[in-house]
């Protein structure tokens, strides 16, 4: 039987429920209290040569850049504020000196950039690949962190940002296109949207938010399943830029297929009710509802984001 990512991760929360005073397996980040008032807010992601990034298409310091920028992404969906990392790598005895002072300097340059310190991690050589996992703390108020399981039937769905770039750049690389540099830049150097986060942690009426890794076919769904409410997304309302739009004209690709399924975008898709503020640019392209059910106005399609096995 072929393995499932998101059933493997429903028996290991089954057989380890969270301990008192945490919030455990489900969201973005784990949720432990503090005596202080704070909470720590805790992600772990790994990237694995040949799943997650082909060596030969990535320059070190983006690749150095995004191992943080993924992580920190997960800090924002939160709504918190990142402050340390542990960087663990296990590199092919091959590896040259200048590969490695290039991927410190792009992890470097977002950490500095967040203010995230690099505490600690591990080393170690491969025999087959480079794989790179980083942990992060960060942390936010009491009870202000943006979870998956907030959203209620009424509220309004709004992502942060356009959808579907990063997997048109994935599909310029691939291709060895270099005609489209605004694509290929969002799949090398995703922006973590932390200040978006905070923004909306201090606003009353938010619902549920995540980052969008998998796309929002995918991710989507698990802010049903937290929230146990279904969902209404509009396609026409899927903000999709001038860039996707020309690439997908182009070469005859279905804009949606990316904006949904393709992932690796971190923006923020949060609710809200329908009254409330929203203080960062956005975008309203659907309504949480009864039931469980996603339902994809404008399409007869059945869109899947992207999943590991
Ligand atoms: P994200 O896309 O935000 O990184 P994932 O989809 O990777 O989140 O994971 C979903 C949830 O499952 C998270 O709470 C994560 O910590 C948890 N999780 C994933 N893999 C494991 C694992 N092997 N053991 C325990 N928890 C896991
Ligand atoms: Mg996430």
């Amino acid at each position: 039987m072929r393995l499932d990512e998101f059933s493997l991760i429903g028996q290991i929360r089954k057989d380890f429920p969270a301990a008192e005073g945490t919030k455990g397996i489900g969201d973005d980040c784990a949720i432990i209290s503090q005596k202080d008032g704070m909470e720590t807010l805790i992600s772990t992601d790994m990237l694995i040569e040949g799943v997650h990034f082909l060596i030969d298409r990535i320059s070190p310091f983006d690749l150095g850049w995004k191992s943080a920028a993924v992580n920190i992404s997960d800090i924002a969906a939160m709504g918190g504020t990142p402050k340390a990392t542990f960087l663990s790598i296990a590199l092919p005895k091959n590896m040259s000196q200048n590969w490695i002072d290039d991927f410190l300097k792009g992890y470097h340059n977002i950490s500095e950039r967040y203010g995230v310190s690099l505490l600690g991690g591990d080393t170690t050589s491969s025999l087959n690949g480079v794989c790179i996992n980083v942990t992060i703390q960060g942390e936010c108020p009491k009870g202000k962190a943006l979870t998956r399981s907030g959203a209620r039937p009424g509220d309004l769905i709004c992502v942060s940002g356009t959808l579907g770039d990063s997997a048109a750049g994935l599909k310029c690389l691939l291709s060895d296109d270099k005609d489209w540099p605004e694509l290929l830049q969002k799949h090398y150097r995703p922006e973590p949207r932390i200040n978006e986060g905070l923004a909306l942690s201090k606003m009353p009426g938010i619902g549920a938010a995540m980052d969008i890794s998998d796309g929002i076919a995918s991710d989507l769904r698990h802010i049903l399943e937290e929230s146990r409410v279904g969902a209404e997304v509009e396609l026409s309302r899927i903000p999709i830029s001038e860039s996707l739009l020309k690439i997908c004209r182009a070469n005859d690709w279905d804009p949606y297929e990316l904006a949904l399924c393709g992932g690796e975008d971190y923006e923020l898709l949060f609710t809200c009710r329908p009254d409330s503020i929203i203080p960062i640019p956005h975008h309203q392209i659907g309504r949480i509802t009864e039931g469980s059910s996603l339902k994809w106005i404008g399409s007869n399609k059945e869109y899947k984001g992207f999943s590991h096995f």
